[in-house]
């Protein structure tokens, strides 16, 4: 194919560039004025203490949403929720085919099933290695190694040039599930010519390797086969090959292992869905494994990050209905810190400790977790295989690409972009450049109602939250004059001995009283000046009382 006159390759993250989460990257070809596109992934990112009752967080598509006809495809790279996350709620937006290897496939098609969207999406399943072409991309799936089964990294070929984007990946000479990095394919797309490589730019400040999962598999084996009493283990349930060396150290030592979590199960499925877990030993059921002596069993568990309603956080809590773990046991997180749970984890360590749990973290035996992202070593290595022109790092917090931009320019890559979302980036033709600015936010899932990033709703939830909330009713009869006292009720507001609330609250009533008896004959007859009028009384009252702000919520009742 040979590029038209005024044919442009652009890259335009709208999620997932100065953070690390919520990945959801478009490439643009064509003229300015009517760019085909595809879409390469659609994950999440999660709530933290900041989103008080929001979990999890979208990218915003409003700006690719006017285009949609456009979207030519969705192509997925791998399963982690931060790459397909989002495809059950935006893909009603994008409409477009989506397109990804088996085990991906199964889990996309779980998640369209609980929107009752599946009848409707078109899923074109390719297998490892194989190809395809979306209007005038044409993209080769390239094996790599990561932390759950077929990672995919794409060499997307259009007539202005090949991109290489990596997803996430890792080098692993000895992966357990699935095949290496396919290091002869990434070597013939550098002796091809790799205009612009987009790749993750998480562990960009660790030196050396991440390290393979067979030396986790050894130090699994070895710890697990020095335990006595019960035994928990929780890691991440999509890393199925930590799950088969856990499992298989289980089996190693006579222990049955039981499956404790949602997540578990589910990722279980899928990878018999890809023919793996062939031939490992039926698991024993929750309500089952209690009865087997101790030393006979093992339970492989969700909630490492200290997620309040997993696995985990149950047994530590004591309300799992059919485990127990206590004086004897042990607990193996297999697992990383991931930033921004540091306390719930603690406090998940702490509680199993008080039950006398005796823990085994990555921090006291390090070879139990190795990372899923490439460290220093690996991407310098990557940039050899792959020779590219133009670095463009994403996956990763503003820092992490920015030092992932001055170690390209170390390792002599010309050219280099650092991506915010929003970021429209021209490839090609001429010099790479940021050339526009698309919207980009974030969509939270506030309860089933999507909202835009910080509404009002949530703002009002945080004020609530640290400051409390004043219900006052006010009875109004025909002629604007109080038909009844004033009624205040608090939230979250305290009281002590020598002023107790329910005092405060009659003292509040008064001031409303006198708020409302203060307007004049007209204004009383305007809800909202009663509103507001009773809300700056107890303000003003409320800062005298308990030197807070609370929320104030008026009532006027006509009667
Ligand atoms: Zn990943
Ligand atoms: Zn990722």
């Amino acid at each position: 194919m040979i590029p038209g006159p005024n044919d442009e390759l652009v890259f335009l993250p709208l999620g997932g560039s100065n953070e690390i989460g919520m990945n959801f990257n478009l490439y643009g070809y064509g003229p300015p004025d009517d760019r085909k596109w595809i879409v390469v992934d659609l994950g999440v990112t999660f709530g933290d203490l900041t989103t008080p009752g929001v979990e999890i967080i979208l990218p915003d598509p409003t700006f690719i949403e006017a285009y949609a006809e456009d979207i030519l495809g969705i192509v997925l790279t791998h399963a982690h929720e931060d790459h397909i996350g989002a495809v059950g709620w935006l893909w009603d937006r994008l409409r477009a085919p989506l397109y990804a290897t088996p085990f991906t496939a199964f889990l996309v098609r779980e998640k369209l099933r609980e929107a009752d969207l599946l009848s409707q999406v078109k899923i074109h399943e390719v297998p490892l290695g194989g190809t395809v072409q979306i209007g005038p991309f044409g993209i080769d799936l390239i094996t790599i190694t990561h932390s759950i089964p077929e990672p995919n990294g794409l060499a997307i070929r259009t007539p202005l040039g090949t991109v290489l984007h990596t997803g996430d990946w890792k080098i692993d000479p000895d992966p357990l599930l699935g095949g290496p990095t396919d290091v002869a394919a990434i070597r013939r797309l550098g002796d091809e010519g790799v205009l612009a490589m987009v790749c993750d730019s998480t562990n960009v400040f660790v030196d050396g390797f991440a390290g393979s999962e067979a030396d986790v598999r050894k130090a699994l084996f070895e710890l697990i086969g020095g335990l006595k009493g019960r035994v928990a283990v929780g890691c991440f349930a999509s890393n199925v090959a930590r799950m088969d060396s856990v499992i298989r150290a289980a089996q190693a030592n006579g222990r049955r292992v039981c499956l404790l979590g949602r997540s578990m199960h589910r990722m279980a499925a899928a990878a018999r869905s890809v023919g793996l877990f062939g031939d490992i030993e039926p698991f024993v059921a929750d309500t089952e494994a209690g009865s087997l002596p101790p030393d006979r069993v093992l339970y492989l568990c969700t909630g490492s990050q200290g997620e309040p309603r997993a696995a985990l956080a149950r047994i530590a809590e004591g309300t799992h209905p059919h485990v127990r773990l206590g004086q004897g046991d042990s607990c193996v997180f297999s697992s990383r810190v991931i930033p921004g749970n540091e306390i719930p984890i603690r406090n998940l360590q702490n509680k199993l400790a008080d039950r006398g749990v005796r823990l085994y973290t990555e921090r006291d035996h390090p070879g139990i977790h190795v990372s899923g992202h490439p460290c220093r070593g690996e991407l310098a290595q990557m940039y050899q295989w792959a020779r590219p022109r133009i670095a463009v790092p994403t996956h990763g917090e503003r820092r992490h690409i920015l030092e992932h931009l001055a170690f390209a320019r170390d390792l002599q890559v010309p050219e280099g972009v650092a991506p915010r979302n929003g970021d429209m980036i021209r490839l090609a033709p001429g010099r790479a450049e940021i050339i526009d600015e698309a919207p980009a936010g974030r969509l939270f899932v506030d309860g089933n109602v999507l909202t835009p990033e910080n509404d009002r709703p949530l703002r009002e939830r945080r004020h609530v939250a640290s400051n409390g909330a004043l219900m006052v009713t006010v009875v109004l009869d025909g002629k604007g004059r109080l038909a009844a006292s004033p009624q205040v009720r608090a939230l979250g507001l305290p009281g002590d001995a020598d002023y107790p609330l329910a005092e405060a609250l009659d003292d509040l009533a008064e001031d409303a009283r006198e708020a409302v008896e203060a307007l004049k004959g007209g204004a009383r007859d305007d809800d909202s000046a009663v509103q507001s009028a009773v809300a700056r009384s107890l303000k003003r009252a409320a800062q005298r009382v308990w030197e807070r702000r609370p929320a104030v919520e008026t009532m006027v009742v006509r009667v």
